[in-house]
């Protein structure tokens, strides 16, 4: 094998494992399974997509703050400065229980006024795909 083979395979093997570390990281490719949107007093504040998995924090002037953990499927309520702490108690909302809840895709935050909506890219349900 001459030289200029050897360098030609590790060149290829170099750009496949750039390629698969660069779509892990990224998730290239992956569609969210939705979005988030975010309203106070009403108002959309924000919209964040379901990709990773991480905490937001929702902080109005007045010193009300939320913070709302995202997840690849849904969201909850992690903290909250409000007295009776309810938007906490009212659990996950997910792609896979939001039919079966009574706020359906919400959680809402009755004395911050922050209302979490989960909107959902695709409403037919994916198939079942092994996790890989
Ligand atoms: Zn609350």
């Amino acid at each position: 094998m001459s030289k200029k083979n050897i360098f030609l395979i590790l060149g290829v093997v170099i750009i496949a494992c750039i390629l698969i570390i660069v779509s892990q990281t990224t998730l290239l490719g992956k569609a969210p399974n939705g979005l988030v949107r975010i309203y106070i007093s009403g108002q959309l504040h924000s919209q964040e997509e379901l990709l990773m998995e991480r905490d937001v924090a929702i902080s109005q002037p007045d010193g009300k703050t939320n913070i709302l953990h995202l997840m690849e499927n849904g969201f909850y309520m992690k903290e909250s400065t409000c007295i009776t702490q309810q938007c906490i108690q009212q659990g996950q909302v997910t792609v896979d229980n939001y039919d079966k809840r009574a706020l359906g895709t919400r959680v809402i935050c009755a004395h911050n006024e922050v209302q979490v909506e989960l909107v959902l890219t695709d409403r037919t349900p994916s198939p079942d795909l092994p996790d890989i």
